[in-house]
């Protein structure tokens, strides 16, 4: 059984029965349903209700029981999920990536080599192999697979597509909602060498979404694993803490007083998507990024995070329009409708509609010459 809310486990309590005892605040709380919404978040323990009933004691008990082993392998960890949707909670920790060097192959020098240099970096992150694990022969600070194959780990083998993924669908489902103790270490696949990286691909991904806690590839291809990488990266991001960079004025090769500005919401993938292209530009700019409590632009616009006065308070905080002669913003193209109201408002500047999309800004900013 997944976790119960606190609405689920006040069913079962007096006040929701009009029983005896109904918010008589013995457990310290001042109604039975303060009582419950604590329980619910793992703030109180059960027995300091008396008149809890048995059959809610036993669900919550069982509940408590962590779901998934987390384990610890060189620093990295994996496992330790209690959910089976990210959006119920959130994942704990991503799938991890190792590769296998084999000292008996010719080029294993080459391989590591590529292996240690590669990095991606990503929505102010860099992204590397999580793990090295050395067959016959030692590394220093790599796992060798005598102790890998050790591990408190379950390897599912990728051998049929379907059956790899009903496995661990199965795994996941009977550690997380029926805490089944067989179930409980966190699960692997491992990947034999493949000319096919398409087909590597397609499977690496689907296991990375549903529910491999660790990919171990004998193959090491950059273009692969950075898309895998990116895709980890999107899964196992925290719903709880949308992605947001701080809202200030950004800089881009040294602008000075006549340099272009764009503006934007502190949603960090189109903070980075925009910053990118800024960078790129043959031209210096400032990004001016508005705070929208990590929403795209138009997400943003839509909750009323993005608006004219949002947009005019913060280039009033960083004094903006003395620090600038250039009296013009550009703003997304997807808040093209808010041209108007962001003049009305913005008072020192015209508004330009720039791009829908970043990858367009060089183009256009090519045409505004
Ligand atoms: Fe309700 Fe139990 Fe708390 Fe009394 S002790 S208020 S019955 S939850």
């Amino acid at each position: 059984m997944s976790e119960l809310s606190g609405l689920q486990i006040f069913k079962y309590l007096p006040a929701a029965k009009k029983a005896e005892h109904t918010n008589c605040k013995e457990c310290g709380c001042p109604t039975c349903m303060a009582f419950a919404l604590k329980l619910a978040k793992h703030q109180i323990e059960c027995e300091k209700c008396p008149y809890m009933p048995a059959d809610l004691k036993e669900i919550v008990v069982q509940n408590a029981k962590q779901p998934q082993k987390t384990i610890e392998i060189n620093g990295v960890k994996i496992g330790g999920e209690n959910v089976l949707y990210r959006h119920e909670k959130t994942f704990n920790n991503r799938t991890a990536i190792a590769v296998v060097v084999d000292m008996q192959e010719p080029d294993w020098e080459k391989k590591l080599e590529k292996i240690k240099n590669f990095e991606i970096k990503r929505v102010n992150e860099i992204l590397k192999v999580d793990l090295i694990i050395v067959k016959n022969g030692n590394i220093d600070g790599a796992l060798t697979f005598d102790d890998f194959i050790k591990l408190p780990l379950k390897e599912i083998v990728d051998e049929d597509f379907s059956k790899t993924a009903e496995e661990l669908i199965e795994t996941r489902t009977k550690a997380v909602l029926e805490k089944d103790e067989k179930y409980c270490d966190p699960v692997y696949v491992y990947f034999k060498h493949t000319d096919d990286l398409n087909t590597l691909c397609a499977k690496a991904s689907y296991y990375i979404c549903k529910y491999a806690n660790m990919l171990v590839f004998e193959d090491f291809d950059e273009y692969l694993f950075s898309a895998l990488m990116t895709l980890r990266q999107n899964i196992f991001t925290d719903p709880q803490k949308p992605l947001q960079v701080e809202a200030k004025i950004y800089e881009f090769n040294n602008p000075d007083e006549n340099s272009l500005i764009f503006l934007t919401t502190n949603f960090a993938l189109t903070f980075f998507a925009v910053a990118n292209e800024l960078e790129s530009l043959p031209v210096p700019s400032y990004l001016v990024v508005t705070p929208a409590e990590g929403m795209s632009v138009l997400t943003a616009w839509s909750a009323e995070k993005f608006t004219a006065k949002v947009a005019a308070n913060t280039l009033k905080k960083f004094d903006f329009a003395n620090k600038v002669k250039n009296r013009k913003i550009i703003i997304p193209g997807l808040l093209a409708h808010m041209k108007e109201e962001l003049e009305e408002e913005i008072k020192d500047f015209e508004i330009v509609v720039g791009t829908v999309e970043a990858f367009a800004i060089s183009e256009f900013v090519q045409k505004m010459k």
